[in-house]
C-alpha cells in the first residue's frame, strides 16, 4: 500500500513536471487569461513576443498591459482565432494568435488560454509560390490563367454595377521575323520589354496579362469603346517608338490591337470569353488592315 502511493505521487510529480516544461518551453507564445482578463501566466515565449513589441508581461488585466495596441487588446479580449502583422524590430511579420477555452465559464468568467505563433515564414512562402503560380517569369505580367480569373471577375462585376469595360488585344507584328533576324534571346528582350511598356502606360487598376507567346490583353476598368480606343491608340504609338537594344543590335517592333467593349454588343456578350473573341476579331482585321495599327469590331 505504501509503495504504490509512493509510486502514484512520483508519477503524477513526472506528469506536472512534464506539463510546466512543455508550456514554458513551448515555441509557441502562451498567456493564460483569468477572470476580468487577467494575465494568470504566461510562457518564455510570450515574454519574448511581447518583449519585441516593447511591452512586458506581467500578472495584470490585459487591458492594463495593451494600452499602445489596440488591435492586439481586441484580439486578445476575443474569443475567436486572428491573425495579424506587427513590425518587430522595424520588419514586418504576421503572427496566429488563437483561442483554448480552459474549461466552461464560471460566474460569466472565461478562462483562455492565447497561442501566439509566428507565422511569417510561411505567409513569406506562400506569398512566393502565389507570386509564382499567377505571373508570367518573362513580361512581369499576369500569366493566362490569372489574367482570365481576373478579367472574369472584373467582367462581372462591371456587369453587375452597370459599369463600362473595354479590353485590348495585343500581337506583335511579325515577331517571327525579329527572333529569325535577332536570335530567339532577342525575341525575349521584346517580349520583357513589351511587359515593361504595358506596366508604365497603363492604370494601376487596370488588369495586363500575357496570355500567349508574344499576345497580351488589358482589361479597362470604367473605359467605354471610344476611350479604349483611345488608349489603345496612344499605346501603339508608344510601342512603335520604343527600341530595344541586344548585343549592340537596334530592334524596333510594333503591336496591332483589337479593342471590344462591354456596351459593344450587350446581348450577345455574356463572359469575359465573349469579349475576348471580338477583340480576336478586331486584331485579326488590324493584321489584315497592314499591322501597326488599332481597330474596333465594328469596322
Ligand atoms: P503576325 O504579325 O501575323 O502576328 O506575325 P508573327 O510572326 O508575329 O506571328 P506568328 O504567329 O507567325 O509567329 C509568332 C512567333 O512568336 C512564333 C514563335 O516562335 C514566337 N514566339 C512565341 N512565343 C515566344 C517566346 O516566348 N519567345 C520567343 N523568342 N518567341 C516566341
Ligand atoms: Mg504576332
Ligand atoms: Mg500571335
Amino acid at each position: 500500500m505504501y509503495n504504490y502511493v509512493k509510486y502514484q505521487c512520483v508519477y503524477l510529480d513526472i506528469r506536472t513536471l512534464a506539463r510546466e516544461t512543455i508550456f514554458e518551453n513551448n515555441p509557441a507564445g502562451m498567456v493564460v487569461l483569468g477572470p476580468g482578463q487577467r494575465i494568470i501566466d504566461y510562457n518564455k515565449a510570450a515574454e519574448e513576443f511581447f518583449a519585441g513589441i516593447n511591452i512586458s508581461l506581467k500578472n495584470s488585466p490585459i487591458e492594463q498591459i495593451l494600452p499602445q495596441e489596440p488591435k492586439l487588446l481586441e484580439i486578445f479580449q476575443s474569443q475567436g482565432n486572428h491573425e495579424v502583422s506587427l513590425v518587430v524590430d522595424g520588419e514586418e511579420r504576421f503572427f496566429e494568435i488563437d483561442m483554448v477555452p480552459l474549461g466552461e465559464p464560471q460566474n460569466g468568467n472565461t478562462r483562455m488560454l492565447k497561442s501566439i505563433r509566428d507565422v511569417t515564414e510561411e505567409r513569406k512562402i506562400q506569398e512566393k509560390l502565389r507570386f509564382l503560380a499567377t505571373t508570367d517569369s518573362l513580361s512581369g505580367l499576369y500569366n493566362r490563367g490569372e489574367f482570365m480569373n481576373l478579367a472574369k471577375k472584373e467582367f462581372a462585376r462591371a456587369k453587375r454595377d452597370n459599369e463600362e469595360l473595354s479590353l485590348l488585344l495585343m500581337d506583335l507584328d511579325h515577331f517571327k521575323n525579329i527572333n529569325d533576324s535577332f536570335g530567339h534571346e532577342a525575341g525575349e528582350e521584346v517580349i520583357r520589354e513589351m511587359g515593361r511598356t504595358i506596366m508604365a502606360n497603363f492604370r494601376k487598376s487596370d488588369i495586363a496579362g500575357r496570355i500567349g507567346g508574344e499576345e497580351f490583353a488589358v482589361v479597362l476598368k470604367c473605359a467605354s469603346l471610344d476611350e479604349g480606343i483611345k488608349v489603345a491608340e496612344k499605346f501603339r504609338e508608344t510601342v512603335a517608338r520604343r527600341k530595344v537594344i541586344y548585343e549592340k543590335q537596334e530592334i524596333s517592333f510594333t503591336v496591332s490591337i483589337g479593342v471590344a467593349a462591354m456596351s459593344d454588343n450587350a446581348d450577345d456578350i455574356s463572359d469575359i470569353g465573349d469579349l475576348l473573341k471580338i477583340a480576336d476579331t478586331a486584331l485579326y482585321k488590324a493584321k489584315a488592315k497592314g499591322r501597326n495599327c488599332v481597330l474596333p469590331f465594328f469596322l
